[in-house]
């Protein structure tokens, strides 16, 4: 195999693994860590946000796995900051190790303690989870890590800055003395430093330089908006701009969903990048974006870590990030090799003072703009509407159109008046995307920050502090509140995507695109998240629905 991977000594199957998942050469974090792992260092590593530290700690591991007769009690434990990331990790595990035996569990609040024990009890070898659930399930005596040999504090920076840093030492306390210890975080602070010398044995540290960021080629600037007028706002803003392929980042991931739903509903090709993705299904909506066949991708931070697509034209700030290095980075993906990329943000007044933060960050005062007025848009429609047409008067093309045309002449019509009408018909489809209106911001003194900051340690505690009082028990797959899970029987076998099944139901059962929540895509059903209130439109539509090329599809209430 000429895959720079064999470099590293590991065992064909994992040579294999990487080389299907287009992995040909490991990165510098990876070149590193994994010999040092193998040998059973200890081992501390910085490296920047999508450089592959995943597959750095999970090859060596599985190498392991693959090398002594493991028997299914989990020997390898990783610690993540959330849900999204244990699921990413877990995910991303399986698939490096998918010619081996090995079983990788996620573990995070809300999923059923019954469903836990069970799996744990056929025999897990890897455990991902998050510290608040892994000390429930160590306390009801559900998971016993008396035979890890191997721990992972991933995203360790997060974890500590989230305020884990007790639940990760009472985990460590159960794990055996001699353990492997490793960490692996994008930035290395103090509070680290300390937590690796209490719980590492003289660990290997690892240090990867950051790629220099420079943004000088992407025009900047933003655009202030009340919050409940972002998309109207963002697609005020699509139809002025020149958009190619475009980024649009959004701070939570249900938040990623609702949007491009939103915007397929307003006749974009738009589709959601978020950790409910697993692997296989994010390598295809990548595909399909890279391809062109969808222009707007909408994304989280954790979503898009790694991602590496050239040619961005925009990338939008939906919510505006407040972490002053997550906007070069973010902004970082267009302008790539010298080109001009450009990076539109959508502020809130409360969004003001990160605006600041970010302009002494990047030494740039991120210029205001005007949004386009309805009248701009509605000029910039007919510009394009002609713009078509005289692509078609060129190619000359219409011969039984213009025999039509000849007809309605003949029958006495004013040519001149014959073309218009065409021409109104032609733009039809343009009522269906009215222009939405954005109301005026008035700046308000308090800002949403610390509330916002409030909600976020208290939900921390609460992790805590009330194990079983979050999180709705009915279902092991987590949904939203207000949100009925109802299931529709077509899925990947039969060429379903989530942008028809949007489309198709909210145009066909006439509910909002928002209505629509989170989607599943299995091999041969789809689970879908509606908003309570709509349920009913949904199943009691007269008539069947269709997607792509499959009729009469049946749409009932999930069993579980
Ligand atoms: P990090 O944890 O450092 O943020 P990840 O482990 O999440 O980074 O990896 C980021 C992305 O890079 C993932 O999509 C992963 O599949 C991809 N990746 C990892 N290693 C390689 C490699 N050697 N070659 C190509 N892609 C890789
Ligand atoms: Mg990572």
């Amino acid at each position: 195999m000429t895959n720079e991977f064999s470099q590293l000594n590991l065992h064909p199957e994992l040579l294999r693994a990487a080389a299907e998942l287009g992995f040909n050469k490991p990165t510098e974090v990876q070149t590193r860590v994994i010999p040092l792992m193998l040998e059973g260092k200890d081992v501390l590593a910085q490296s920047q946000t999508g450089s592959g530290k995943t597959a750095a700690f999970a090859f060596p591991v599985l190498e392991n796995m693959i090398n002594t007769n493991h028997q299914g009690s989990v020997n390898t434990l990783v610690l993540t900051p959330t849900r999204e990331l244990a699921i990413q990790v877990a995910d991303a595990i399986a698939q490096y190790s998918r010619h081996q035996k090995v079983e990788v569990m996620p573990v995070y609040g809300g999923q059923h303690y019954g469903t836990s024990r069970r799996r744990l009890k056929n025999g897990v070898d890897v455990i991902v989870g998050t510290p608040g659930r892994l000390q429930d399930l160590i306390r009801q005596r559900i998971l016993d890590l008396s035979n890890v040999q191997t721990v992972i504090l991933d995203e360790a920076d997060e974890m500590l800055s989230m305020g884990f840093v007790d639940d990760v030492e009472n985990i460590l306390r159960e794990t055996p003395a001699q353990r492997q210890t490793t960490l692996f975080s994008a930035t290395l602070p103090k509070s680290i430093r300390q937590l690796a010398d209490k719980y590492m044995n003289d660990p290997e540290t690892v240090m990867i330089q950051r790629k220099q960021v420079t943004v000088d080629t992407v025009e900047q600037r933003y655009y202030l908006v009340n919050e409940k007028d972002k998309l109207a706002a963002l697609t005020r803003l699509f139809e002025i701009e020149e958009i190619g392929a475009t980024l649009v980042f959004t701070k939570t991931r249900v938040g990623s969903s609702r949007v491009a739903n939103e915007l397929i509903q307003r006749g974009f090709s738009a589709e959601a990048l978020n950790g409910d993705l697993a692997q296989d299904a994010r390598i295809r909506v990548l595909d399909r974006f890279r391809s062109g066949r969808i222009k707007v991708l909408v994304a989280t931070d954790v979503a898009a870590r790694g991602l590496d697509i050239d040619d961005i034209s925009h990338v939008f700030n939906f919510d505006l990030p407040t972490d002053p290095e997550l906007y070069v980075h973010r902004i970082g993906r267009t302008g790539r090799a010298g080109k001009d990329g450009i990076a539109i943000s959508l502020v809130t007044p409360g969004d003001k003072r990160y605006l600041g933060r970010i302009g002494s960050f990047t030494k740039y005062q991120i210029p205001q703009a005007q949004f386009p007025t309805e009248k701009d848009v509605q000029e910039r429609r007919e510009i394009r509407l002609l713009a078509k047409m005289e692509v078609w008067l060129e190619r000359d093309r219409c011969k039984r159109e213009e025999e039509m045309a000849e007809y309605l002449v003949a029958s006495g019509y004013d040519p001149l008046k014959v073309a218009a009408a065409a021409i109104k018909m032609a733009r039809g489809e343009e009522k269906q995307r009215p222009i939405e209106k954005i109301s005026e911001v008035r700046i308000n003194r308090s800002s949403g920050k610390n509330s916002r900051r409030k909600q976020y340690s208290r939900n921390g505690k609460n992790r805590k502090r009330y194990p079983n009082s979050r999180g709705n028990g009915k279902s092991g797959a987590s949904h939203e509140q207000g949100m009925v899970r109802l299931s529709l029987g077509r899925g990947r076998q039969h060429g379903i995507n989530p942008g028809e099944i949007v489309g198709g139901i909210a145009s066909r059962a006439n509910i909002p695109g928002y209505g629509i929540g989170k989607i599943t895509i299995f091999d041969k059903y789809t689970l879908l998240d509606v908003k309570e209130e709509y349920v009913s439109n949904v199943l009691n539509k007269t008539g069947s629905y269709h997607f792509h090329d499959q009729h009469n599809v049946d749409i009932k209430r999930a069993s579980n």
